[in-house]
């Protein structure tokens, strides 16, 4: 059998499906997983997406507001079968980790090219652009026609994963756009919500950011940090903090763009992007996170300038040969 088809009959074979994505969910993990529900749910199947800490970002998109949140996890057990979006590796699924081992069957379904397999099925197409074309394919196979609310959500998963249409993608990547389309999406009022629409508190820790961003000598890469204060004082949460990143990035003799983002426990979240040379799936791997090769991240518990150092090691061993 195939991998669809091991799919397929495990779904139809299920009577309760729990869905599970990342910590610090994405427009792809929050897209990919409501779009499940939604089709679960059209396929008459019990379902529930638990999400400890959702994207407020996201809360526009069909099936949000009955995502179970908060660290309590889900007391009943008649699950059958839990199926893990966009997350490469157990660890990343936070404390809900085990409540996936507890589940006899397993699936999981993903675009990294770092991913673990660690489900009993594993779908991970590392070429589609996000989870949510993957899934797009699986539903396919089910012969499951999309709906408006589901091809919202994958809208968000491929828009966000793209980051905004801008990086390369493959065609059937349009293809899909133009089904999703079909529906009747209004992709620009997505567009709009994923990424014009501000709050003034972001933009003063935007201002911060900026403020605190400096360069290496050679101005390869941008380096600068968000603190916890700086979240408390404003009122704003690590989700808040995703766009920063891309002002480094941009610069023109910038090649990796580092974000460390301060958590409560006083360790920091580090956010890596790079433009033309650097693998920063690579340099994040070295310190037991992962990513893309465009799009990376890790996490540390040191200083900010051990941080630095550390970082910035890692990336001139690529920069060196260029
Ligand atoms: P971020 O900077 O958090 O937006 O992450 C960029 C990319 O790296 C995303 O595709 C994440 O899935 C991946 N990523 C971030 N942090 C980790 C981590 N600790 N372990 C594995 N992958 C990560
Ligand atoms: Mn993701
Ligand atoms: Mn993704």
């Amino acid at each position: 059998m195939s991998v669809l088809d091991n799919i397929n009959e495990k779904i139809s074979n299920a009577n309760s499906v729990l869905i599970l994505t990342h910590e610090n969910p994405d427009g792809d993990a929050i897209g990919s997983s409501l779009a499940l529900y939604n089709a679960l749910l059209k396929l008459e199947k019990k379902a529930l997406v638990y999400i400890p800490i959702p994207d407020k970002t996201f809360s526009f998109l069909p099936g949000y507001s009955e995502i179970m949140t908060g660290e309590i996890m889900p007391i009943y057990k008649d699950f059958d079968l839990c199926i893990s979006l966009d997350s490469s590796d157990l660890n990343r699924l936070g404390n809900p980790k085990e409540l996936f081992n507890s589940i006899d069957n397993t699936i999981c379904i993903d675009h990294h090219i770092t991913n673990q397999n660690y489900a009993d099925i594993n779908y991970v197409n590392a070429v589609a652009s996000s989870t949510c074309e993957n899934l797009m394919v699986i539903m396919a196979s089910l012969n499951l026609a999309i709906n408006k609310e589901i091809a919202e959500c994958l809208y968000t998963g491929i828009l966000t994963d793209t980051g905004g249409f801008r990086y390369s993608c493959q065609p059937e990547t349009m293809e899909m756009v133009a089904t999703i389309m079909e529906t009747g999406v209004n992709t620009a009022k997505i567009y709009r919500t994923v990424y014009d629409i501000t709050t003034f508190a972001k933009t003063k820790l935007t201002g911060r950011c900026i403020d605190r961003l400096e360069l290496t000598e050679d101005a390869k890469i941008a380096f600068t940090y968000v603190l916890k204060a700086d979240l408390d004082e404003l009122n704003l949460e690590e989700s808040d903090t995703d766009q920063i990143v891309y002002f480094g990035r941009d610069i023109d003799s910038v090649e990796v763009s580092l974000l460390a983002k301060e958590r409560a426990d006083g360790t920091f979240k580090i956010s890596m992007r790079s433009n033309e040379i650097v693998d920063v799936s690579v340099v994040a791997s070295k310190f037991g996170g992962g990513g893309h090769v465009r799009a990376a991240g890790c996490e540390f518990s040191m200083t900010l300038d051990q941080i630095k150092q550390s970082l910035f090691e890692e990336i001139y061993k690529q920069l060196k040969d260029n």
